[in-house]
């Protein structure tokens, strides 16, 4: 559903964030981007998403490869996909559901659908109570719900999570990692980037391990299933 091939990326100014990265990622499976600061755990999700393009190689998502993707072709396959970040993203003058909603109403869902597919969604982040408060009435563990929320709301086939616990106490960090898995669980694909390397230890999923750009480790490189 994802995959790499020998992709690099250079930053306009700046050196080498990724040199030659291979791997894939199948339908419904959970991976770990792990590595120092600077690794290019985000470069690699910011590929995905198609907020950057890779400067060779190839990306494939969902069918569709950079090498000849169309900028008017990128919102559907965004909308294919759900991204939360490390700083949860927001709309701080918006309540838990109109965040929620907001992310319908950009992709064109019909009115009628919008309220239950909101109902639903914050039921499964366990924020169903909360669904009228301000972003700044909440924890940051509840902020992040919201954002997994609304990630989560278009039925993505990955989501995409850049150190979604990176401003979490650790009780706040378990939660939400539960949820992750509760969401891969029910068939979701999960890309998480983080340095929490316990959690990373304790889960027992899949890990990418990037250093300087490079892909130095990939827990399923010998497993031939894991290349589709
Ligand atoms: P990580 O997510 O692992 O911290 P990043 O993917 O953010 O790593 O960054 C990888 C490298 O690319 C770093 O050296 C970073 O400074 C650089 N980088 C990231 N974004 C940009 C950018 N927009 N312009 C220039 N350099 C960038
Ligand atoms: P994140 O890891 O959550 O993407 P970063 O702090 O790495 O956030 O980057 C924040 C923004 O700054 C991003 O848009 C990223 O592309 C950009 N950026 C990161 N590193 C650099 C860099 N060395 N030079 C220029 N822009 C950068």
């Amino acid at each position: 559903m994802i995959r790499f091939t020998k992709v690099s990326k250079q930053y306009p100014r700046g050196g080498p964030a990724l040199e030659e990265v291979s791997f894939s990622l199948r339908r419904g499976e959970f991976a770990f981007l792990t590595g120092p600061s600077g690794a290019g755990k985000s470069t690699i999700l910011k590929l995905v998403y198609v907020a950057e393009r890779p400067s060779s190689g190839e990306v494939r998502v969902d069918g569709k490869s950079s090498v000849t993707l169309s900028r008017r072709e990128i919102p559907r396959l965004r909308r294919r996909l759900g991204v939360v970040f490390q700083d949860f993203r927001l709309l701080e003058d918006r309540t838990a559901e109109q965040n929620v909603a907001f992310a319908l109403e950009v992709t064109g869902t019909p009115q009628t659908q919008i309220g239950p597919k909101v109902a639903r969604a914050l039921t499964q982040v366990g924020l169903a109570s909360k669904s009228t408060a301000l972003p700044h009435e909440l924890s940051g563990g509840e902020q992040q719900r919201v954002a997994i929320a609304r990630a989560l709301v278009n039925d993505p086939l990955v989501l995409l999570a850049d150190e979604p616990t990176g401003n979490l106490d650790e009780r706040s960090t378990r939660g939400i990692f539960q949820l992750l898995r509760d969401i891969n669980a029910s068939g979701t694909a999960v890309l998480m980037a983080t340095h929490d390397l316990t959690l990373v230890r304790d889960a027992g999923f899949r890990t990418l391990e990037l250093n300087r750009g490079r892909l130095v480790f990939d827990s399923a490189a010998d497993d031939p299933g894991a290349q589709g």
